[in-house]
């Protein structure tokens, strides 16, 4: 299972794996076209069923941020989100459409409740929920740690999600972490 959100009572929602599945796919054509001669019909053909795909693609994605953000704005009248998470969006999407991805669901998100995300360079990951320590460095591939200081033990994301929950809550109309704008 990939981890498209988590929250701060831990749980998690899942990432939508059609998205996975038209991947496979789209790396199948796209190896199919480049073994097209240039000019060809049949490379034309190859064209129009990737670029039906990329269509498909997006507009399954729209449907399900759409359902998702109206799931998530029933729930909650603010939600708290780091400012775009590039790395995990990265390895759930891949490289080219990341960014894009990630602004259009806050994009939807925003138009049905409030959003509020915290800078992305407060340490979330690494300080302790519990007592407020800031380990120096928190290396991405560990998901599950131990606080030096207090013991407590953390899974990764839910740590985060509470650090950043408390820090937009006591920030909601403070100047100390800056709401950005959406691209
Ligand atoms: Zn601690």
């Amino acid at each position: 299972m990939i981890t498209f959100l988590t929250l701060d009572d831990q749980s998690e929602i899942e990432s939508p794996l059609f998205h996975l599945k038209n991947l496979s796919l789209q790396k199948k054509l796209n190896r199919n076209l480049s073994k097209k001669k240039k000019g060809s019909n049949n490379r034309k053909k190859a064209k129009v069923l990737l670029a039906k795909l990329h269509i498909k693609t997006a507009n399954q994605r729209r449907d399900y941020f759409h359902k998702l953000s109206n799931k998530l704005a029933k729930e909650y009248d603010t939600i708290f989100m780091e400012d775009l998470n590039m790395k995990a969006m990265q390895m759930m999407w891949g490289r080219k459409i990341s960014d894009l991805a990630f602004s259009e669901f806050v994009n939807i998100l925003e138009y049905k409740t409030h959003v509020v995300k915290i800078d992305r360079f407060f340490p979330s990951s690494k300080t302790c929920s519990h007592c407020g320590h800031v380990l120096e460095k928190l290396d991405t591939r560990i998901r599950e740690w131990t606080c030096p200081s207090c013991n407590a033990s953390h899974q990764r994301d839910v740590n985060a999600a509470i650090n950043i929950k408390r820090v937009g809550i006591s920030t909601l109309s403070g100047e100390t972490v800056r709401a950005t704008k959406v691209a």
